[in-house]
Parts: C-alpha cells; sequence; structure tokens
C-alpha cells in the first residue's frame, strides 16, 4: 500500500483528514473525471479509518489485523457495493425460476452484468449499518459508480443516510455527480476531483515508473493519470504505442491496417487490449489531426510521432469519420465478425485522409 499522502490528488481530502477522523463526514461523495484518483483515495481512506493503529499521519499501518484483512477483502466491517456484483435483472428471475442447482451453477457463467446498482444491494446494507460493528468501533461501506443506482436504490440509501449510526461511514464515488438524486448529493459532502495539473502528474507518473514518457501518456489519456497507470498495470502501454505507429504510418490498404490492428488485439495477457480501446485510440487520433489542421495543435498526441504522410487532410471529412467511428464505438462490444469490423474501421479511417479537393 502506497504511503497516503504520495496518492495523486491526496490535497483535495488531505483538509478532512489532518484533523482526524472526529470529525469527517458521515457521507462523502468523492466526484471528477475517471482516472484522477478518486477510488485509490478512497480505498486508502477506508483502510485508514478501519486500521487499529493508526499512524501519527493518519496512515493506515498496514500491519494490524483490519489491515492485514483489508487487503486480503475480509473485513467484517467493510462493504463494497459495485455494478460488478449487481445482477441483471433478467438473470435474477431465471436463477428464481427454480431450476436444479447444478443448471444454476453453469447458468451462473452466462448472467449479464447489470447496468445498474440495485435496491437489494443497498437493503443488504441494512443489517450491516444498523447491527454493531464486529471489530472496532467504525464501520465503511464504499460504493463505486454511485450515479448507476436506480431510483429506489438511490431512495433505500437516502432513508439510512437520515439517521446513520455515528460510526457508518459512506464513501460514494462518481464520475457523473449530475446523474445522481439531488437529495442524495444533499446528504453527503461533494469532493470534487480536479484533473491534477500536468506538471505534477507528470512528475508523479514518472516516480510510478513511467519515467521519461509519463508526459506522453498522460497527454494520451486526457491528463488523467490513474488512466495511465492502469496501463501500465494491464501491460497495455505497447499496445498504445503500436497503436499510434499504425495510425502515423503512410498505410493506404485498409487490409494491411485492419489486420496490423488485429494483432494488437490477440496479445496475450489477462487484461487484454480490446476493441474499445482501438476505436477509442483512433477517435482520439483523428480528434487532433482535426485539431491541429484548425489550430496547429494537438491534445491528446502531444510528443507522440506526427503521421507526416497526411497533407491536409479535410476537416469536413475528419469531422465526419469521427462520427461514423462514434458508431463503431456503440457496437465494439460484441461486434459479429471481428476482422470485418476492423477492415470497416480501416476503410473509414483512410477516407478521412483524403486530402481537401
Ligand atoms: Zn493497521
Amino acid at each position: 500500500m502506497q504511503q497516503f499522502d504520495k496518492l495523486i490528488n491526496y490535497e483535495v481530502i488531505s483538509p478532512l483528514i489532518r484533523e482526524g477522523f472526529e470529525r469527517l463526514p458521515h457521507a462523502l461523495l468523492f466526484a471528477g473525471p475517471s482516472g484522477v484518483g478518486k477510488r485509490d483515495l478512497a480505498e486508502n481512506l477506508a483502510l485508514a479509518l478501519l486500521c487499529e493503529a493508526i499512524t501519527t499521519k493518519n496512515h493506515a499501518c498496514g500491519q494490524c489485523a483490519a489491515c492485514r484483512w483489508m487487503a486480503t477483502g475480509t473485513h467484517p466491517d467493510f462493504r463494497r457495493i459495485t455494478l460488478d456484483e449487481a445482477v441483471s435483472d433478467e438473470s435474477v428471475t431465471e436463477a428464481s425460476a427454480g431450476e436444479a442447482a447444478v443448471e444454476k451453477t453453469a447458468d451462473k457463467t452466462k448472467k449479464s452484468k447489470s447496468r445498474n446498482i440495485g435496491i437489494d444491494q443497498i437493503r443488504a446494507l441494512e443489517d450491516f449499518v444498523f447491527v454493531g460493528s464486529h471489530r472496532s468501533a467504525r464501520r465503511v461501506i464504499l460504493i463505486s459508480e454511485a450515479e448507476l443506482m436506480t431510483i429506489a436504490a438511490a431512495n433505500s440509501l437516502l432513508k439510512i443516510l437520515e439517521e446513520p449510526p455515528a460510526s457508518v461511514y459512506f464513501i460514494l464515488i462518481t464520475n457523473n455527480q449530475k446523474n445522481l438524486l439531488p437529495t442524495l448529493r444533499s446528504r453527503a459532502r461533494v469532493i470534487l476531483f480536479p484533473h491534477p495539473d500536468h506538471p505534477t502528474a507528470t512528475q508523479w507518473l514518472s516516480q510510478a515508473g513511467l519515467d521519461d514518457k509519463a508526459a506522453r501518456y498522460l497527454a494520451r489519456a486526457g491528463g488523467a493519470p490513474m488512466r495511465v497507470l492502469q496501463w501500465k498495470k494491464n501491460d497495455q502501454l505497447a499496445a498504445i504505442d503500436a497503436l499510434v505507429d499504425s495510425l502515423a504510418s503512410s498505410i493506404t490498404d485498409p487490409l494491411v491496417l485492419a489486420s496490423r490492428w488485429e494483432a494488437l488485439l490477440k496479445s496475450k495477457n489477462d487484461k487484454p487490449f480490446l476493441m474499445e480501446d482501438l476505436v477509442e485510440g483512433i477517435q482520439c487520433w483523428l480528434f487532433d489531426l482535426a485539431l491541429a489542421q484548425a489550430t496547429g495543435e494537438v491534445h491528446y498526441h502531444v510528443g507522440w510521432p506526427q503521421p507526416s504522410h497526411v497533407k491536409s487532410p479535410d476537416p469536413h471529412l475528419l469531422l465526419k469519420a469521427w462520427r461514423d467511428i462514434n458508431t463503431f464505438r456503440r457496437n465494439a462490444r460484441h461486434p459479429l465478425n471481428p476482422l470485418l469490423f476492423l477492415e470497416s474501421l480501416a476503410i473509414h479511417y483512410l477516407r478521412a485522409l483524403k486530402p481537401a479537393a
């Protein structure tokens, strides 16, 4: 576990923590764009709240029973509510239809991931919140993607927040606080997480092992350092490099381009580079081509190879391709035929590079 105060954007919550936890609000809402460190700080705050041998700087000790349980995900006074645990209504019906137990187990793998955090997940917290704690006095509930709670779930949470026991802390995380119920927002102390400034984030990433490549990956991630760190952890940096190489190359045959992209998607690591990552990368590239045409600057590819072979592309064509590729992005999760999908993508991309007539 990293030192709490070495995390990116720590200064956003440090005023709350410096004083100790006695005056910490019982419901916190961490809001801001993705990739700026909300989750890391929330996890570390939860850890510090539960640690049984907190340091003088309010860091978790990393060694007590509570810290060890948190490390293995088994602390009895900690609950995590995420979309991953949510099961879509459809599959609940399937599972309760009374099939043989064996069939149910087989069925589990088919269950679709829900798009929402459901009321059952929140109701399941009631016992946890209103029955006493197992260890220290405190209990912590971390809710990720809080904006994806259904209205019923959010209302159920509101009820709990009306009279929370003194020792219970809720940390809600959202990338899109506008989609949260306003009543819920008003019940929580909203902590806004900005994009950290460029020099700070670059330095932070350099120290996290990105070295002299920190600045360019940060640009490619739209200024979100945690996103870069995720790419590094997932071993996806090489795929990102290779995608930019392919886009900056002078390949004009869509089949050749598509087969290069196909190779990127076939890496064998645990967190492969996905079709949607690829489509997003192409969109960022097209965005920059259009921006460069209009202003002479780029946003996502500062410090990356530039496409020397593209001579004065037509801005209208670029924008049209950018929009067309938006529809590809929607279908990128489950293309019927991945290679055909890539070829069509390559055709759209190459068409955008034609010089203005
Ligand atoms: Zn500890």
